[in-house]
């Protein structure tokens, strides 16, 4: 059985068969980005509702009939996906927002969300007998991809601006991966890495680029609504740099309407930081055309993005779903960090906070009304990054090994 039915242009629609074609539309080159296209006929046959429930997989691959692989036997180890959702009720107390819950994808094995399609990425490689995988990335993917070949034996090279945080590269090193530290932005490092794959023949996972990454990155959807058991919140919050996350949840959405899991869609919301928000405006102006950030600024370093990678696909998420793309600036993203460690015991680098943040913007604004219902994706571990989480975590008590010392500590905080 051949599931995928074709590989789609966004720009023109053109269907490529699989076969044919490695990355983007020849045609539209790198505005090209390819969507898969399923045939769900012949899925749908066995693929369903209940065939799930006595599924016990408790990672991403439940979904192996609704993904781009030929050969189960290629699937990393690695368990990846399937990851919690919890209520967030103090929070909704505290800010007046409707029902929130939060998905913590911080949980999975490299800690970000990115990990759904490394392990994508990883299968696709081998199969096509690649002897290397490469990648561009902010820290993010490129530690995702170290770790989720690394438990396949396969050589990564990845290319990552110097500036990224320590704890990214500390991983990328750790798992084995020759790590390209690029004197420049992310924009800089992922020119750089497509040249790569050119000349030495890796496989690229980059994002806006490999048609499959998409894929990987819908699962998060895929499982959200099945946690609610098949009948999804009102809205989807998500933070964006390329766009390929979001997309890919919409692409999820868009699957199990056309196997007729779900009937009610959620509005698909996109949060930016202001400093690196480049679709924000573009989903305002009401076109599709990107105009590039010079010097994207944000501490939010997993969405300090220049030239999204992936707008056509991200700005229709939001457009199709009726959702909304909205900027918070990076004192409301640190706020936003804070508040989610403290009122749910979920600690997210700060582009995962973004989400949160565009929340309670939205709320503020009136836009989002009490009754609405909104889940929030945690795309990324606040262990990855400590400078950031520290400048608004307050400070320990320093005291000497005594009795005495503590008592004068705890008459001040009780
Ligand atoms: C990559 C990433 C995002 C944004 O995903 P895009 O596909 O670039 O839009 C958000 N949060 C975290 C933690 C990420 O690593
Ligand atoms: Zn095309």
């Amino acid at each position: 059985m051949n599931k995928i039915a074709a590989l789609k242009c966004v720009i023109c629609g053109r269907e490529y068969d699989a076969d044919e074609i490695e990355y983007v539309c020849p045609e539209h080159g790198l505005n090209g980005n390819l969507d898969v296209v399923y045939d769900y006929d012949s899925i749908g046959a066995s693929f369903t509702k209940e065939a799930l429930a006595s599924n016990s997989e408790p990672s991403m691959w439940r979904y192996a009939d609704l993904l781009p692989i030929k050969d189960r036997s290629l699937i990393p180890p690695l368990r990846v996906g399937w990851t919690p959702i919890y209520r967030a009720n103090r929070i909704e107390e505290q800010y007046g927002i409707g029902p929130l819950w939060i998905k913590d994808d911080g949980l999975n094995p490299t800690g970000s969300y990115k990990d759904r399609a490394s392990a994508v990425g990883v299968v696709k490689a081998i199969e096509k007998g690649k002897r290397g995988i490469t990648c561009a990335s902010s820290g993010n993917a490129a530690a995702s991809l170290a770790g989720v070949a690394a438990s396949l034996g396969l050589n990564t090279y990845l290319f990552v601006p110097e500036k990224a945080p320590e704890a990214k590269v500390a991983q990328m090193l750790v798992y084995g991966a020759h790590v390209m530290l690029v004197k420049g932005t992310y924009d800089d490092a992922y020119e750089l890495s497509l040249k790569a794959s050119d000349k030495y023949g890796w496989y690229s996972r980059n994002s806006g680029y490999n048609p499959y990454l998409s894929e990987g990155k819908k699962t998060g959807a895929l499982e959200l609504c099945e946690q609610f058991k098949w009948s999804p919140p009102d809205n989807i919050f998500v933070a964006v740099g390329d766009g390929c996350i979001i997309g890919g949840i919409w692409k999820g959405i868009k699957d199990l309407i056309a196997l007729g899991f779900i009937e009610k869609i959620p509005k698909i919301f996109g949060v930016q930081a202001e400093g690196s928000s480049a679709l924000v405006k573009t989903w305002k102006r009401g076109d599709e055309k990107i105009e590039p950030v010079a010097n994207p600024r944000t501490i939010a370093d997993s969405i300090s993005v220049g030239v999204p990678r992936d707008p056509v696909k991200a700005l229709r998420a939001v457009r199709e779903s009726d959702g909304r793309f909205v900027a918070v600036t990076d004192q409301e993203i640190l706020d936003a960090l804070r508040i989610l460690a403290k009122s749910t015991g979920v600690f997210g680098e700060p582009a995962a906070a973004a989400a949160l943040a565009g929340v309670l913007r939205l709320t503020r604004e009136g836009v989002l009304g009490q009754e609405e219902s909104s889940a929030l994706m945690i795309t990324g571990n606040g262990l990855k990054d400590i400078k950031n989480a520290m400048k608004v975590a307050g400070n320990p008590y320093r005291i000497k090994p005594t009795l005495s010392d503590l008592e004068r500590v705890v008459q001040r905080i009780i």
